[in-house]
């Protein structure tokens, strides 16, 4: 049978290894001159390629929905065997404490991982072109016949795979379009949404740029006092704009979400008490170190460098001693530690987002098969599904695990 993948992605490159060594000749077309061009920039250039743990911890990770329908998958491919498969082309991995599988730190180790896809290609008799851009499919429900190419090219197919990503980081070569081509094939797709993206703040600090707030709590809420809609533990760093780092990349969805529908306020809880309780510490602490200065105490939470600007924002000065803190002055640097503000959020780009939330509806692809129900020769695989996992290597595995079903299935 003639295959054609569309894509050269972790998915594409996986549907088409798995469809060459069932025998099928197999064409992987890639828009871009090389392949696996977001897996050389993942990870900041070093790839955290999966997750370790078990199957069933790593899909509980994922949204229930999500979680339900890459189960087949994960496990017919899981996230062993693709270290396992990187460890016989010579690519060593380790796994760091929190779980993420990195190959071991030499440099280009992210190009080493895409090297050793790429010789996997070649021995199973892949086709691989690149610098080849689809332009549009030929056929209606229930076959396809042909991709178009770019430049009036049409190459017919007994079976076609896509494997065209998301469309964040347009740049790498997903520009999201083949979701509107399943649209108009009469398919249920979620509109591209931004998902693990920086978000940029009404009122940015670019002065606070390389600043980290760490291991304390993102929350997001309706507004300054009002009901928490979302939290996430985990660090965040300042940027130019806004925040990024993991805490701001994990919440970036909801935060997008609740700025869409109007109300959206974003704080960070150094400690994750009520703020009474805080006041009820300091209390105690001005009884046990009454000539403890303000500004100490305040940065057993909150970094050195805005400990001042925090306490000039609260009226108190510097050097003012906890003995002569004010029942006012003691709530409002209680609360700099149980919600310091942050502010509402400006528009989350989702062309900076590390995935795309959206994508074909789950209910409209075969779990087991990742063929499209209704279709008799097409299948979906990787992040073109309404799949978005969080940050540590989830997104990866899903991709390689629904790109080996797909192949397999054909
Ligand atoms: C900066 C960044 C860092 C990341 N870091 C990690 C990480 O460390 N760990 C992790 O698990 N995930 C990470 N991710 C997410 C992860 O890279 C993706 O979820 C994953 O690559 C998706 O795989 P895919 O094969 O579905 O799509 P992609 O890898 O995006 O591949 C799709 C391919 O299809 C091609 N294509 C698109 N349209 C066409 C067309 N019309 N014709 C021909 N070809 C086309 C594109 O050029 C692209 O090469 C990161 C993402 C980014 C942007």
């Amino acid at each position: 049978m003639r295959v054609l993948v569309v894509g050269g992605g972790a998915a594409g490159i996986m549907a088409a290894w798995r469809a060459a060594c069932g025998g099928h000749q197999t064409t992987l077309l890639e828009a871009n001159g090389r392949l696996g061009v977001k897996l050389r920039i993942s990870g900041g250039g070093k790839c955290n390629i999966t997750h370790g743990g078990p199957v069933k911890a790593v899909l509980a990770a994922f949204s229930k929905d999500q979680a339900r329908f890459l189960r087949p998958s994960m496990h017919r491919f899981t996230n062993l065997e693709v270290v396992e498969l990187l460890r016989r082309e010579g690519v060593e991995t380790y796994e760091r404490d929190n779980g993420r599988v990195f190959p071991l730190d030499r440099p280009g180790s992210a190009a080493q991982v895409v090297a050793a896809f790429e010789s996997i290609l070649g021995r199973s008799g892949v086709e691989v072109r690149c610098g080849v851009r689809v332009a549009g499919l030929e056929g209606a429900a229930p076959r396809l016949h042909a991709v178009l190419l770019e430049g009036a090219e049409r190459r017919p197919a007994d079976h076609i795979i896509l494997a065209t990503g998301g469309a964040s980081y347009p740049e790498t070569g997903t520009r999201g379009e083949v979701l509107g081509w399943l649209k108009a094939l009469g398919l249920p797709v979620k509109p591209w949404f931004p998902a693990l993206a920086p978000i940029p703040l009404n009122t940015a600090r670019p002065d606070w740029e390389g600043l980290a707030f760490r291991a304390g709590w993102l929350r997001l809420a309706v507004g300054p006092t009002g009901r928490r809609l979302a939290e996430f533990q985990g660090d965040l760093v300042f940027t130019k704009v806004g925040i990024s780092g993991p805490a701001a990349l994990e919440l970036s969805g909801p935060v997008e979400a609740a700025r869409r529908s109007g109300a959206a306020f974003l704080s960070y809880a150094f400690d994750p008490r009520p703020a009474e309780t805080l006041e009820g510490v300091l209390v105690e602490a001005q009884g046990a170190k009454p000539h403890l200065a303000a500004r100490t105490w305040l940065g057993t939470w909150l970094p050195e460098r805005i400990c001042g600007p925090t306490l000039a924002s609260a009226g108190i000065a510097e050097d003012q001693r906890l003995k002569d803190l004010t029942k006012i002055a003691r709530r409002s640097l209680a609360a700099s530690v149980t919600a310091f503000p942050l502010g509402a959020p400006r528009p989350v780009s989702l062309e900076r987002g590390e995935v795309a939330g959206g994508g074909l509806a789950l209910g409209a692809v075969d779990a087991h098969t990742l063929r499209v129900k209704g279709w008799e020769n097409l299948s979906v695989c990787g992040e073109l599904l309404d799949i978005d996992g969080p940050v540590g290597g989830y997104n990866l595995q899903a991709a390689f695990s629904t790109g080996f079903g797909a192949g397999e299935s054909v």
